[in-house]
């Protein structure tokens, strides 16, 4: 798979992984690379910011710094609309899923 189709469709998967994260804790930059390390996508901060960016300007996110150990580390939160977001979009998913790994298994 080419890294140009790569990004494209992982765009998504990494954006319902933050709000699924958010949802069950504010998480910040350096955190959600090591998390998405964990399942196997090597993310660099020039791709994971755009995206964090575009959800909070979409209303999905909403950030807040603070001061850790004298560095003001940004985090987000998901907000009412990115709860909303979510329920929709694990719809989406599950259906996919279901097809997909249905047909995978034939
Ligand atoms: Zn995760």
């Amino acid at each position: 798979m080419s890294e140009l189709v790569k990004k494209r469709l992982f765009h998504g998967f990494i954006s319902m992984h933050i709000l699924h994260h958010a949802k069950e804790q504010p998480i910040y930059g350096s955190w959600m690379v090591s998390e998405l390390a964990h399942h196997g996508y090597q993310l660099s901060y020039g791709t994971l910011y755009p995206i964090l960016h575009g959800l909070e300007k979409e209303g999905l996110l909403i950030s807040s710094s603070s001061n850790v150990e004298g560095k003001l580390r940004k985090y987000y939160s998901l907000t009412p609309l990115g709860d909303e977001a979510l329920v929709e979009l694990r719809n989406y998913l599950k259906e996919l899923s279901d097809e997909v790994m249905e047909r995978y298994h034939e």
